[in-house]
């Protein structure tokens, strides 16, 4: 039995060690394929800067072109404008770029823009012209016009002597730039911030965030406002002064890639949430590492139960006497110390057929062992559930009778005794038949710490007596 509670302790063990190592591999494969994840989604990125990039480039260029522009300079420095030739150039670009471009000269005093609008340069939403005239640097962004906003690109125009005479440019609505990277949001799942030197928010791709605007002060998103940026400054990771492009990963899984856009003096964001996904694959981690638990328990269960089965088994197959189909000696011992553990009170007998050996000698072994069967069953079924009897060796068996006294063991002896010596046992030779006797010694000890052997010694030595008083009786020991 303590071999057997090894082996069990073995099978868990085995289980426990395939199950960790299944949820480790498991939870190092899913690491694995997370990085390998994020890694992708990293490669993604770099060939979005540019995609986003030449989105505000594409406007800067034609702003800058449009200043360098020589018969613009040369036509801007004379006395008298013809101001609808100004805007026929100014609607040939907006066409051309699907922009609008506007022109602001300062000795005419005027802003002409491509849409055939005229402005005094003294106008109320002319206000950019005297600030930005006054910062220093060539090329600006300014987001103007409150109910439809643009973004502006300005460039500073300068006569032949490198004088400032005025500025041109062009704008294109914040919405288009929002399609543009509600498209990208769509495709890559990425939010994209630009960031101004200052750290405002100047465009995004957030629509819970209002872009930077002069006239809208009181909607100034600012970069700090952001957790995820907060998670980038307490890290360290966050740099004003980028000068090429650089990634992150927050402590909430968020992908930050940053890169300069030199031209404005802008950064940009991409901000790509890997987070989500991660939380997916988790999910599908634990759900089939549950079901593979759950596998598992039942596999090690069915397993346990078909060893026990067969342990069983196989211990009733060593235990069982072959002939009489009775428990064995070493059945009889383990079954004692069951009963001794359990019971306060038992009663042992020994059994031994009568001049068995002229039973061999008159009719034969094979009689002989029909009579062994016969007696065995005869034994087996006059007992209780709980009583053991089994065959102690030859024609000898033994019993074991729990909570018995000896009294009630003899009466229950008396009548098997009786019942076998009514017995006609066939002769399988000829069609005679002949009965035999069978003697009982009975032992009660008083107390239940005794070993086997000792109740054996009085079940014999009352069995002698029963033999030497004639057979065919029951005697108890004392
Ligand atoms: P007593 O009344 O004193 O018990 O006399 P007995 O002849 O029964 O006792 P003894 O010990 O002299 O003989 C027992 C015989 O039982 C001897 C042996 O050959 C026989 N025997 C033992 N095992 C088996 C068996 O499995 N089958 C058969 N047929 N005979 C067996
Ligand atoms: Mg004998
Ligand atoms: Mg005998």
């Amino acid at each position: 039995m303590k071999l057997g509670n090894k082996f069990d302790r073995y099978i868990a063990v085995i289980f426990f060690v395939t199950i960790v190592t299944v949820i480790l591999t498991s939870y190092f494969t899913l690491k694995d394929v997370i990085n390998s994840h994020n890694k992708q989604v990293q490669s993604a990125v770099t060939p979005l800067f540019s995609l986003v990039t030449s989105e505000i480039l594409r406007p800067l260029n034609v702003a800058n072109f449009m200043a360098k522009n020589q018969f613009i300079i040369d036509y801007a420095e004379q006395a008298e404008i013809e101001k609808g030739y100004l805007v026929s150039y100014l609607e040939k670009i907006a066409k051309s770029y699907n922009m609008v471009a506007f022109i602001a000269l300062e000795k005419h005093d005027v802003m002409l823009n491509s849409t055939g609008k005229e402005t005094s340069l003294d106008g109320e939403n002319v206000e950019w012209f005297h600030r930005l005239k006054n910062l220093p640097g060539e090329q600006f962004t300014d987001i103007g016009n409150a109910e439809a906003p643009h973004l502006y690109f300005d460039n500073k125009i300068h006569n032949m002597d490198g004088d400032f005479i005025g500025f041109t440019g062009v704008a294109l609505e914040l919405s288009y730039f929002a399609r543009k990277f509600q498209e990208y949001n769509d495709r890559f799942g990425f939010e994209l911030y630009f960031v101004d030197s200052n750290n405002i928010i100047t465009l995004s791709s957030n629509k819970m965030i209002k872009s930077q605007s002069h006239h809208r002060t009181d909607l100034i998103t600012r970069l700090s406002d952001l957790p995820w940026y907060q998670s980038l400054i307490k890290n360290n990771a966050a740099d004003n002064n980028l000068t090429s492009e650089v990634m992150y990963t927050t402590d909430e899984g968020l992908l930050i890639s940053q890169m300069p856009i030199q031209e404005l003096n802008w950064r940009m964001f991409i901000v790509s949430p890997p987070a989500s996904e991660q939380s997916a694959y988790w999910k599908i981690f634990i759900g089939r590492f549950m079901l593979f638990f759950i596998i598992v328990i039942v596999f090690y269960m069915a397993l346990l139960t078909i060893i026990n089965y067969l342990k069983s088994r196989l211990i009733k197959h060593a235990e069982t006497d072959h002939l009489t189909q009775l428990p064995n000696r070493s059945h009889v011992h383990w079954r004692f110390d069951e009963i001794v553990k359990n019971n306060e009170n038992l009663c042992l007998v020994l059994a031994d057929i009568d001049n068995f050996k002229n039973i061999n000698d008159t009719y034969g072994h094979l009689v002989g062992d029909d009579v062994l069967r016969i007696i065995s069953e005869q034994l087996s079924q006059t007992l209780r559930k709980i009583d053991v009897v089994g065959r102690w060796g030859g024609e000898e068996f033994v019993m074991v009778l729990p909570d018995t006294s000896a009294e009630q063991a003899l009466i229950i002896v008396e009548r098997i005794r009786k019942n076998i010596a009514a017995i006609s046992f066939p002769i399988s030779t000829t069609s005679g038949s002949f009965t035999t006797t069978i003697s009982f010694g009975i032992c009660e000890l008083p107390i239940k710490s005794k070993a086997i052997e000792d109740y054996i010694k009085g079940a014999d030595k009352a069995l002698y007596q029963a033999k030497h008083n004639g057979r065919n009786q029951s005697v108890i020991f004392n």
